[in-house]
């Protein structure tokens, strides 16, 4: 195994239970038996609040960050974490124009502007209001449809609102992946990722070996169930990662 990479939210961290020390040990030691593995957490979290939850948990030291759902990657060169220009290079060729995007969004009822912290170079972000999405989904899409961009929708629960999240076609988890294996010279079979959710579905099926967490969601199991490059862990969070690393070091490499 040459790179480590995983989701951080309800893959290695639950968000409602407390992260247990001896948990997160098993992975450490999992991955000690890999020789010379670099370490990657991909997120939608942005850079501090990736920061945030390296400060409060035990979590392996990574060697990369990708942030705000793979449209930033930043790598650490013994001191101090830096941007990957290289990426932002990669992904300002792909002709993804946040100008643009934004002028064909304008007119669609129910999308207001997600703060200004969370949008980067390469990611435009908007709350849809729940009662509009009906109408107002099927426009946005169309809409990224027609630019070298994704749409990654998902729902916050609590504040009952929607998040868009338009980056570009060659960003997201998946990409940043890429980018991520091909800078540490893996080949496919030498790259594990593990995750949770949906917004993991296109990096656990980018022809990288995966670990599905025993907490994962139902869908995410059963759109991969066929498969064979996925290992559904039994554990949760953090051991099931470790197991499927585990598995992975016994059976492929
Ligand atoms: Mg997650």
């Amino acid at each position: 195994m040459k790179l480590f990479a995983s989701d951080i939210d309800n893959t290695l961290v639950p968000q409602k239970e407390e992260l247990v020390k001896e948990d997160v040990r098993e992975l450490e030691e999992a991955l000690a038996e890999a020789v010379d593995v670099k370490v990657a957490y991909i997120s939608g979290r942005n850079f501090s609040l990736m920061q945030e939850v390296l400060a409060n948990y035990y979590l392996p030291q990574p060697d990369f960050l990708a942030t705000d759902v793979g449209t930033l990657i930043y790598f650490f060169d013994g001191e101090d974490w830096k941007p990957d220009e290289d990426y932002r290079d990669h992904l300002a060729l792909t002709g993804y124009d946040k100008k643009e995007l934004e002028q064909k969004l304008k007119e669609i009822p129910g999308l207001s502007r997600q703060e200004e912290e969370v949008q980067t170079e390469f990611k435009l972000s908007y709350y849809l209001d729940l009662e509009s999405k009906q109408d107002s989904l099927p426009r946005i899409r169309k809409a990224v449809a027609e630019s070298p961009a994704q749409l990654i929708y998902s729902e916050d629960r609590v504040k009952e609102v929607g998040l868009v999240d338009v980056i570009p076609e060659a960003g997201g988890k998946a990409g940043a992946l890429d980018f991520l294996a091909q800078k540490s010279g893996a080949e496919e079979n030498e790259v594990v990722y593990a995750g949770d959710s949906g917004n993991d579905l296109d990096a656990l099926s980018a022809g990288y070996n995966g670990v599905v967490v025993g907490n994962a969601s139902e869908e995410l199991k059963k759109n991969l169930s066929d498969n064979d490059r996925i290992y559904m862990a039994e554990n949760d969070f953090s051991r099931g990662v470790a197991e499927g690393v585990n598995y992975f070091l016994k059976n492929r490499f």
